[in-house]
């Protein structure tokens, strides 16, 4: 995979050619090291996911358009008040399984969220077909439940079944595109299979959880912290250098002012 970027007259190369993906995983580990306890997935399967794999969607869900935090707490609520099982969620009360969630934001829709894939889970057999079922057959059941996108249904399919995909949230989006393994146009599918042939799928999981961290700590989406990242020397940072240009005209003062 060789992807060459044009930077004005520039010929830009990809992470890929600066460094092996080894080297890349290596560095993101030594310098991140992620605690499980910060990411709500996670906590999640530790907690729960050995008896009840549902729990795992369940988080996922909860997770969307919001932070970790925000999705923990929602999650812990849950727990204690509902409990996580598809049967104990179904039976639920919708104002109660509104108020449990409601520190993870938009309440009413994931609510309903969960309570369909609840109802589709039973009605498939009970939660074990999450476990059983071929994962390209349950990537499609699971997408077609109302609420569950791409990004849900993969980071499902790497957790709990440790499937061959990768999964791409807004910080994989953006880092990859940074890294030149795909163009800046580049689509969910699109950055999904680089990211995997860029790790292996042995690793797809632990590196989505390492992207994540970067993202989180150095290369945010507005004002990455390129000179302190551990990646600094290997990434091409395309389209980084020159939003910082871009921003640096922008604040000169003009002569007139
Ligand atoms: S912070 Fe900068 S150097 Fe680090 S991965 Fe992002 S763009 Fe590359």
């Amino acid at each position: 995979m060789m992807i060459w970027l044009l930077r004005g007259c520039i010929v830009v190369k990809s992470i890929a050619e600066q460094a092996s993906s080894e080297e890349v995983y290596k560095r993101l580990e030594k310098s991140l090291s992620p605690n499980w306890r910060e990411y709500v997935v996670l906590v999640a399967d530790k907690l729960d996911g050995e008896e009840h794999p549902f729990a795992v969607l369940v988080a996922i869900i909860l997770s969307q358009n919001t932070s970790d935090k925000n999705s923990i707490k929602a999650y812990y609520r849950l727990r204690e008040s509902i409990g996580v099982s598809p049967e104990a969620i179904l039976e639920a009360p919708l104002e109660k399984l509104v108020e449990a969630i409601r520190p993870a934001g938009l309440p009413n829709q994931k609510a309903r969220s969960l309570k369909e894939a609840a109802r589709r889970i039973i009605e498939a057999g009970g939660e074990h077909i999450l476990l059983e079922m071929p994962w390209k057959e349950l990537r499609k059941f699971l997408l077609s439940i109302p609420g569950v996108g791409e990004k849900t249904a993969d980071v499902f399919l790497s957790v709990k079944r440790r499937a061959p995909v990768f999964a791409v949230d807004t910080h994989a989006m953006r880092i990859a595109k940074r890294w030149g393994l795909v163009p800046p146009s580049a689509g969910y599918q699109e950055v999904s299979e680089a990211l995997l042939r860029f790790f292996g799928p042995e690793r797809s999981e632990e590196a989505h959880r390492l992207i994540i961290a970067l993202g989180r700590r150095y290369c945010r989406a507005r004002n990455p912290l390129c000179n302190e990242c551990p990646l600094r020397d290997i990434c091409p940072k395309i389209g980084v250098r020159e939003t910082s240009q871009r921003r640096k005209v922008m604040q000169r003062p003009s002569s007139r002012d």
